[in-house]
C-alpha cells in the first residue's frame, strides 16, 4: 500500500503583511504562487532588533518593499540563503543594498555538485539563480548569531547540491527550505538535483532532534520525524514503481511518467520526468538498471538481468 504523506494545504496567506509565528520568527510571503511554490515564497525574519533574514525570495518589487517595511528600523545582520533557486535568492541583492547586511550560503548554484553523473549536463537548468554568490560561505555546522538567537547550517544536498537547512536551537526549530516541505514532495531534478544525496539528507534529519520545521513554502511541520520517514518510504515506493514499469517493458521516461504519475497536473510533467530521471540515475549507478550512454531524459533504459 502506498505511504500517505500527511500534507497540509489549509493555510491562508495575507500577502505583503508580516505574520508573527513564534516568539522569534516572523514571515512575509511573496505573491508568487505556482505548482512549485504553493502559496508563494515565505521569507523569514529571525530575532528582534538585530535580525537575520532567511530566503529573501524572488525579485518582486512588492515583496521586497513589504519585507523592508516589516523590518522597519530593525538592523538586518545576516541574509541567509537555503539554496539558489529563483524563488529563493534573487531578492538578496536588493535587501543587501538596502540594509548593508552580508549574504550567507553554501556557494553559487551547482557548487555542491561533485560531478554531473546524470549526463544532462550544463548550467542551463531553468529555475537556477546563477547570479547569486554568497559573501560568506557556510559549511555544515557553521553558525551565525544575534541577540537571543543562533542559526546553524545543516548541509542537505539533494533538491540542489548547495541546499542548507538552518537550525534555530532556541526554539528547537529547523528552517527546512525546499528539502522538506509541508505541502508537497521536493522536486529532485538532475543535473543539480541528486536522488542519492537527497535520501542521505533525509536520513541526516532523522539523526537530529528538531521539534518543528518551517519550510520556505507552506505551513510548519510539527512532529517532523514521521513526516521525514514518510518521504523516505514514498521515494522507495516510487523507485519500485519505476522498476515495475521497466519490468513491464517500458524503456522511455515519458512512458514511465504516464503510468507512474496518474492524474498529474500537466504543468508538473517536466518536473515528474526529471524526478524519474533522478531515480534512474541512482538505479544505473547502483547497477540495477542499464542504459546505453549517459542517463538522460531521452535515453532508453532496461532492467539488468
Ligand atoms: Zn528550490
Amino acid at each position: 500500500m502506498a505511504t500517505e504523506i500527511p500534507f497540509r494545504r489549509d493555510i491562508d496567506i495575507d500577502y505583503g503583511a508580516v505574520a508573527t509565528l513564534t516568539p522569534l520568527i516572523r514571515r512575509v510571503v511573496a505573491r508568487n504562487p505556482s505548482p512549485f511554490t504553493f502559496k508563494g515564497t515565505g521569507t523569514y525574519i529571525v530575532g528582534h532588533g538585530q535580525v537575520a533574514v532567511i530566503d529573501p525570495g524572488p525579485d518582486i518589487a512588492a515583496h521586497i518593499d513589504a519585507l523592508l517595511a516589516a523590518l522597519g528600523a530593525e538592523t538586518v545582520t545576516h541574509i541567509l540563503i537555503t539554496h539558489t533557486h529563483l524563488d529563493h535568492s534573487p531578492a538578496a541583492a536588493a535587501i543587501k543594498q538596502a540594509t548593508g547586511a552580508k549574504t550567507y550560503g553554501f556557494g553559487p548554484h551547482g557548487s555542491g555538485r561533485a560531478e554531473d553523473r546524470s549526463g544532462v549536463g550544463g548550467v542551463t537548468e531553468e529555475g537556477g539563480d546563477h547570479a547569486f554568490t554568497p559573501d560568506i560561505v557556510m559549511r555544515d555546522g557553521d553558525a551565525v548569531e544575534g541577540p537571543g538567537w543562533r542559526l546553524a547550517a545543516v548541509h542537505t544536498p539533494g533538491h540542489t547540491s548547495n541546499h542548507l537547512c538552518f537550525a534555530l536551537p532556541e526554539e528547537h526549530t529547523l528552517f527546512s527550505g525546499d528539502h522538506v516541505m509541508g505541502w508537497s514532495t521536493s522536486v529532485i531534478a538532475p543535473p543539480d538535483g541528486d536522488m542519492a544525496a537527497y535520501m542521505r539528507s533525509l536520513d541526516k534529519l532523522l539523526g537530529r532532534d528538531d521539534r518543528v520545521y518551517w519550510p520556505t513554502h507552506g505551513p510548519s511541520i510539527p512532529d517532523p520525524k514521521p513526516f521525514v520517514r514518510a518521504f523516505i518510504a514514498h521515494r522507495h515506493e516510487r523507485a519500485q514503481a519505476i522498476l515495475d514499469r521497466l519490468a513491464q517493458g517500458d524503456e522511455a521516461i515519458p512512458a514511465i511518467v504516464a503510468r507512474v504519475y496518474v492524474g498529474l497536473d500537466p504543468r508538473l510533467k517536466g518536473a515528474a520526468a526529471r524526478s524519474v530521471l533522478a531515480h534512474l540515475v541512482e538505479l544505473v549507478e547502483s547497477g540495477t538498471v542499464a542504459c546505453e550512454g549517459p542517463p538522460t531524459l531521452d535515453a532508453r533504459y532496461r532492467l539488468k538481468r
